[in-house]
């Protein structure tokens, strides 16, 4: 990431997981400034103005979810909520209310690593409005509208192209089923889980080698899908 250090805010109360948090983030030469309640949090993130914020959901003075409340009215800043694993519910309302991201505890320290940096990168881009997108053996080239799999054009649907966008813009990031619904298709389809799951299927029977064992839409069971940040893969066989 260039030589900036970038700052991560960690709201968390357990003593041992802010150490775990610290040592894993400074090894890749984050700076992280630390906070062990909701409040705290609140007030850090205006006064140190973070680049990404990992937030714990269980707090002793106020619920995780209304500090995303709370930072979302005036701030776009990355957050990834740090869940117990099986509260998908709590994860779902986290989402909604304008978390980027969740890791499950305990978490291995390469997968936070991974989530976080992609959620930096995704901030990057959209300041960058970069006028083409990779991932593996996709290559969107977003001024001429067209797509090419591993150096092949091929064709998609108005539609197909922009859920492919959305993903591709979002790799690494974890989508529940509302969101992309309502961002590629708008609020009368949040509901629609149905129609996206089609969607999904069309797209990856184009972009996936084995669209019945996917490497780049990834199925998030009960809660939505993430695109996989894929090296380019030099096994391909498949030829729509
Ligand atoms: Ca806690």
């Amino acid at each position: 990431m260039g030589n900036k250090k970038n700052t991560i805010l960690v709201i968390e109360d357990e003593k041992p997981i802010r150490k775990v948090f610290g040592i894993a983030l400074e090894s890749a030469n984050h700076k992280v400034v630390e906070c062990d309640n909701g409040r705290e949090g609140i007030r850090l993130t205006t006064s140190v103005r973070p680049d990404l914020i990992l937030l714990d959901l269980g707090l002793p003075d106020i619920d995780g979810k209304e500090v995303i409340t709370a930072v979302r009215e005036w701030s776009q800043v990355p957050i990834i909520v740090c869940s117990v694993r099986n509260h998908d519910e709590e994860v779902i309302k986290a989402l909604s209310l304008g978390a980027d991201d969740y890791i499950t505890k305990p978490f291995n320290p390469d997968v936070l690593l991974a989530r976080v940096l992609a959620n930096l990168r995704k901030a990057v881009n959209l300041e960058a409005g970069d006028p083409e997108l990779t991932n593996g053996t996709i290559r969107m080239d977003l001024v001429r509208h067209e797509v090419y799999i591993n150096g092949e054009k091929t064709s998609f649907t108005p539609k197909e192209y922009e859920l492919l966008r959305y993903f591709m813009i979002n790799r690494g990031k974890m989508l529940t089923h509302k969101q992309i619904l309502k961002d590629v298709w708008g609020n009368a389809h949040a509901d629609d889980v149905q129609y996206l799951r089609v969607y999904v299927s069309q797209v990856r029977d184009k972009i996936e080698a084995d669209p019945t064992n996917a490497i780049y839409i990834i199925t998030e069971p009960g809660i939505g899908y993430r695109m996989e940040n894929v090296n380019s893969n030099p096994n391909w066989t498949h030829k729509p």
